[in-house]
């Protein structure tokens, strides 16, 4: 039975918020704060793709709180989760067998008074006191399709997704219709690479003004120490690397940061602009544990949580247009981060108090037309965002750049606050930037001793780690368009990189008896990371919501 012609609920709502991150559950409490403070009613619901609250939002992160107390001037006292205050920070260069503290630290890594938190935690924290203000939010249901008016561009909504569909898509025994859940101003703030944000942009050309987005790829630990080696007496807790195992000219670094209960939060992140086919994402973070230096930190511990993600770099430049009719985008979906800070839980929440207070009055009037929602991209213009996100708006592209003229431009960006060498400095889609593969990938080499296995856990132990589960039976949720081209060309110019830049091990080269390889996919292993439908360079991966509860179940256990 084709699933078109379904008969589905209709569920009207005043603002549909779609991802449960600080973006989304920032805005929707400022709404209802708002509207308490109005004397007004409003239906507001938030939906999310994941389990619970948080179950994607992977954890350990520095925050800066402005946006927080903007809406709890008391959530310490509250009991907002928070893992460790931010006494010193340590910027290193890491040789290969040695690491060297840098004696200056670049103004935006300053991190003094500021928190660390697990983002699990805290959003899950921002979902409880949003539902105690009146929001409804619906965890385990995936948006699967923007809903738009009969004139083709106003947003009405968003469709939920369809459960108990089997492999070829036609419902169970146990199926359940998704909903359209419609709303006067539907927000989208889905995090990196977001799939309805996508539908979207291309039928209202959202980025037709936006210079090519940029991301990182980021795989995150969370380590539990032996008592004797817990950050809680370091004067540095949190401490950022550069250096190996990258070296100068791939983009990114490792941190290590201190959390409650003796854990340290500890990751890699790699440019996705990077030019060797043969880095493994997966490789590198193990390489990164095993540096001396940073061994030396973590040793005796053991991974309780592993997780990865995208985040979107690119800048002030590569930001699209944020309205449309009955449509706001917000959150790091929409470009908000501040590179160079590596940071950007902050920027998301602010994005969303400011998208409320639009929302706010373009309720008042009655008119959620762009023209009165528009007044969301002049509040950015005018807020505390714009200004760091221009002092970052050349940062991601220079640290693309190949060879050493990398440094030239950060070095000149710094000094002019942004401008630098040259603004705006031009960058490629992350897809278009490797180079064909020279030689076969080596992998890291390392052998890992038996007492140590807990704490460099393979690839499979980490996706059992994120607890990641998905449905066998459902539809596969990755499309490869054309699959001739994985072992044709793919194979032949860049080695197949989807076998190295997947952290989930979800894409692997099998022998079938022919005299080429061919891939092998495994969707239930996916971490919802989304660096295939970014970095894949024939752009042939099409990443499809799979069922509402699905994905990994993080947790900062
Ligand atoms: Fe990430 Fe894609 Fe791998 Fe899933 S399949 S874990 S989205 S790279």
């Amino acid at each position: 039975m084709p699933t078109e012609n379904i008969q589905r609920e209709e569920m009207p709502v005043d603002v549909l918020f779609v991802g449960a991150g600080p973006a989304c559950l920032a805005g929707a409490i400022r709404l209802m704060q708002i509207a308490a403070d109005q004397g007004r009613e409003l239906e507001v619901a938030v939906i999310e793709k994941g389990m619970e609250v948080g179950a994607h939002a992977v954890s350990g992160a520095v925050f800066k709180p402005d946006p927080l107390f903007a809406l709890f001037p008391e959530a310490l006292k509250q009991g907002c989760p928070i893992e460790a205050e931010v006494r010193g920070d340590g910027l290193y260069w890491l040789a290969p067998n040695q690491a060297r503290r840098l004696p200056y630290v670049p103004r935006q890594l300053r991190n003094k008074g500021r928190l660390i938190v697990s983002l699990s935690k805290l959003t899950r924290w921002l979902g409880e006191q949003a539902e105690g203000l009146g929001v409804n939010i619906f965890p385990g249901f995936a948006g699967t399709e923007v809903l738009f008016a009969e004139d083709g561009r106003t947003v009405t909504g968003v469709r939920t997704d369809d459960k108990g569909l089997d492999k070829d898509g036609n419902p169970k025994a146990n199926f359940e219709p998704g909903i359209d859940l419609t709303a006067r101003v539907t927000v989208l703030g889905e995090g990196a690479a977001g799939s309805l944000f996508e539908q979207v942009s291309s039928r209202l050309d959202l980025k037709r003004n936006s210079r090519p987005e940029q991301f990182e790829a980021g795989i995150k630990e969370v380590i539990q120490l032996p008592e004797e080696a817990s950050f809680s007496s370091r004067p540095l807790n949190a401490l950022h690397f550069m250096g190996s195992p990258l070296g100068i000219y791939e983009p990114g670094g490792g941190f290590v940061y201190e959390m409650s209960q003796s854990r340290v939060a500890l990751g890699l992140l790699l440019g996705l602009g990077y030019r060797d086919p043969g880095l493994d994402l997966y490789d590198l973070l193990l390489q990164f544990k095993a540096h001396p230096f940073i061994h030396e930190l973590i040793k005796g511990g053991k991974v309780v949580e592993q997780g990865a993600r995208t985040v979107n770099t690119g800048g002030l430049y590569t930001r699209p247009r944020l309205t449309s009719d009955g449509l706001i985008c917000i959150g790091n979906m929409a470009g908000f981060h501040n590179t160079p800070a590596l940071k950007g839980i902050h920027l998301a929440m602010h994005s969303g108090l400011l998208a409320a207070e639009t929302i706010a009055e373009a309720l008042s009037t009655s008119d959620c037309s762009q023209t009165a929602l528009q007044s969301f991209e002049q509040k950015v213009k005018n807020s505390e965002i714009q200004a760091e996100m221009q002092e970052g708006r050349n940062v991601q592209q220079a640290l693309n750049q190949k060879g050493l003229g990398k440094f030239f431009h950060l070095g000149a960006q710094y000094c002019t606050r942004g401008r630098g060498l040259i603004d705006p400095l031009p960058g490629k889609p992350d897809h278009r930037t490797l180079q064909p593969l020279v030689k076969k990938p080596a992998g890291s080499g390392l052998s890992i001793p038996e007492a140590e296995q807990e704490l460099f856990v393979d690839k499979s132990t980490g996706v059992y780690l994120s607890k990641t589960t998905h449905r066998e039976d459902e539809p596969c949720h990755l499309e490869i368009h054309d699959p001739s081209l994985c072992n044709t060309q793919c194979l032949e110019t860049y080695g197949c990189p989807c076998t190295r830049f997947c952290p989930g091990g979800v894409y692997e080269l099998e022998e079938d008896g022919s005299n080429r390889p061919r891939i092998r996919i495994t969707p239930s292993n996916c971490l919802h990371c989304k660096t295939c439908v970014i970095k894949d360079p024939y752009a042939n991966i099409t990443w499809h919501c799979p069922e509402g509860g699905d994905g990994p179940k993080y947790k900062a256990v």
